[in-house]
């Protein structure tokens, strides 16, 4: 049997219940309750070293939250509370033995990771033990005003801020550079999207240019499609950044061919269609010269914008990766060309050889074909253990 396994629940338990006695009811209750936060505890231990080997990202995934949502049905806010715990339980592993002993619980392991150091840590596990939830918040603010005393009050965070922005960017990075992920981070769900799922508020704190500059975007755009609502005029800018993102990293979108009206050289079949210049003018950048074997020099050859927007549209923006169990990654985050043969190993910068991969997978398959740049990744910061 193996650890995972001896602590699942048999769910005959349940039906045998109904006739228990009223003391060995609540010694069941009691049992069962202490299984929990031991099985809390092994999962937060095994998931910790899962996140630390990147084991979500063979699997099809550039983010562990995205696996442990597929795989385990938790929620967002479920899975970036679990993830935080693991990283503070990989820090710290003197928390397990506190979780599984019930003297702290999912939350004040998340309230307690960003306080927590390495020589404050046996004081917090003597004296945040069980406190109740009020008394742990007010803990946990006194701690920061002894940890940074000069530094004013944090401002409190709005759902945006929390935002799945930062959380992601922590998911890119390889696991010795994550932090652990703050819990203000993590957004309750609000009533109106709790009755509305497909409605999102969206708060963000800008400053007085930024406030100025889309009052005016607004005003000028009063008398147009858009009108002056907020929702539309940021949904047209975002459009039209998200058009010269993708313009300036793979290229315009190409053109439809057109009819022109030139007239064709006499010596010309008929049945040709003239090819206007700005066709005519790709056609020639997307020659690529034919090589073969393993390069002498790893400088890659630019890929031609053209060639860049046909990968780009054929793989819908989206990562390609297809992980172990057949699950394609899909992920818009960060994403950029692959050559699928490596372009050191004598990969050409045709369509068929390039694809696109997000930043984690683009990694994965460079260090499974030997081509990882990065810095090997250093030990877990932080004490291995309770000091003894
Ligand atoms: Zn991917």
């Amino acid at each position: 049997m193996s650890v995972a396994d001896a602590f699942v629940l048999e769910c005959s338990v349940v039906e045998a219940a109904v006739g228990l006695s009223d003391r060995d009811l609540t010694r069941c209750v009691a049992d069962c309750a202490a299984r929990e936060r031991q099985s809390l505890a092994g999962l937060l231990g095994f998931l910790a070293e899962f996140d630390a080997r990147d084991l979500h990202e063979p699997a099809g995934f550039d983010a562990l939250y995205k696996y442990l949502m597929h795989h385990f049905g938790w929620s967002a806010s479920s899975a970036f509370k679990r993830i935080q715990a693991a990283r503070a339980c990989r820090r710290f592993p003197a928390l397990l033995p506190a979780i599984a002993a019930g003297d702290l619980n999912l939350s004040a392991v998340c309230a307690l990771a960003p306080v927590l150091s390495e020589e404050n840590l046996s004081r917090v596990l003597f004296e945040a033990a069980r406190l109740p939830r009020e008394e742990l918040k007010v803990y946990v603010e006194d701690l920061r005003a002894e940890q940074a005393p000069e530094q004013a009050p944090a401002p409190p965070v709005t759902p945006f801020q929390l935002t799945l922005g930062a959380v992601i960017a922590s998911e890119s990075l390889g696991a010795s550079e994550r932090t652990p992920i703050d819990p203000r981070w993590i957004p309750p769900p609000s009533p109106l999207e709790r009755r509305a799922p497909e409605l999102t508020s969206l708060n963000v704190k800008v400053d007085a240019s930024v406030h100025a500059l889309f009052a005016r975007v607004r005003a000028l755009c009063a008398h147009g499609p858009t009108g002056r609502d907020p929702a539309r005029v940021l949904r047209r800018g975002l459009e039209m950044l998200l058009e010269a993102e993708e313009k300036r990293r793979f290229g315009a979108p190409r053109k439809a061919k057109r009819r022109t009206e030139v007239p064709r050289p006499a010596e010309a079949p008929a049945t040709v269609e003239a090819v206007p210049p700005e066709v005519a003018e790709t056609v020639v950048t997307d020659v690529v010269v034919a090589e073969s074997g393993p390069r002498v020099s790893c400088e890659r050859e630019h890929v031609p914008a053209a060639l860049r927007r046909e990968v780009y549209d054929r793989d819908d923006g989206c990562c390609t990766f297809v992980g172990q169990g057949g699950h394609v990654c899909g992920s818009r985050y960060a994403v950029q060309l692959h050559h699928r043969i490596a372009w050191a190993h004598g990969g050409l910068n045709t369509a068929d050889n390039l694809t696109l991969h997000c930043g984690p997978h683009n990694r994965l398959m460079a260090k499974r074909e030997g081509l990882d740049r990065r810095p090997p990744r250093r030990a877990p910061e932080g004490p291995r253990g309770p000091s003894t």
